[in-house]
């Protein structure tokens, strides 16, 4: 007596699966067209994760008939994995089989969804940019404070490769947005290679005047352009594309 799964849920398990076997270091298509013939081919079978019948494996007694062929009790497999993991209890155990058919499932909606993966980077970028953006804005409003003063050039935070991270992600996130944060990004390297050879400059000797007024020009202009681009309204558009669920 076996509790066997009615073709309803057979279905159901594959089409779930995206018909592709819930092994993860698998993953082939099972059903597919019958060469030379207009039918299809299924080498696929809806495994039972606690066995349907006593003395299979992974068998548990106290669950009813319609337990043991429920949706719930089954996982997607070709027929390689099928008879592999009815023969091993110890290796393929419940609970690994049943977090196999969860990535399974998983994996085929992202399959489905196409741009999971890349929205997924887009968001883990956009949180780093945008954390930058707010210590850059902090920086801004205690220089302008205290004008003159000299700066590390290390205090301006700016993402190791920041252009090609900027290129990768700007379909997702359009254009006007992506070239406002070039802008910016852009202008922030620059000045940081400025305060580098000026600090580097000084380094050890006193500046002259002109050299001196000729830097502190420079960042005024920086500071003007920072104030014009950097608004909150630019920093709440990079937020919408963020995603701190996580945190
Ligand atoms: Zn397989």
């Amino acid at each position: 007596m076996r509790d066997n799964f009615s073709e309803a849920t057979k279905k159901l398990l594959a089409d779930r699966a995206g018909r592709k076997c819930s092994n993860p270091y698998c993953r082939r298509t099972t059903i597919g067209p019958q060469l030379g013939d207009k039918g299809t081919v299924n080498i696929g079978e809806a495994a039972h994760i606690y066995a349907a019948s006593p003395g299979g494996k992974r068998y548990k007694e106290d669950m009813t008939s319609e337990q043991r062929s429920s949706y719930e009790n089954g996982i997607w497999m070709c027929r390689t994995h099928a008879a592999l993991i009815d023969r091993d209890e110890k290796y393929f155990t419940v609970e690994m089989l049943k977090s196999w058919k969860e990535d399974a499932e998983k994996n085929a909606a992202d399959e489905i969804i196409g741009q999971v993966d890349e929205v997924r980077k887009c968001k883990f970028r956009m949180n780093l940019f945008y954390m930058d953006f707010l210590e850059d804005k902090k920086i801004l409003a205690s220089l302008n404070k205290s004008r003159g003063a000299m700066v590390d050039e290390s205090c301006f935070p700016v993402q190791n490769e920041w252009e090609k991270h900027l290129e990768e992600i700007s379909y997702l996130i359009g254009a006007e947005l992506s070239t406002s944060m070039y802008r910016i990004l852009r202008e922030l390297q620059v000045f940081k290679e400025i305060m580098k050879k000026e600090i580097d400059r000084c380094a050890g000797r006193r500046m002259s005047d002109k050299e001196s007024l000729a830097y502190c020009r420079r960042a005024d202009l920086f500071k003007e352009r920072m104030e014009e681009w950097l608004t909150d309204e630019f920093i709440e558009s990079i937020k919408f594309f963020c995603d701190f669920s996580k945190e």
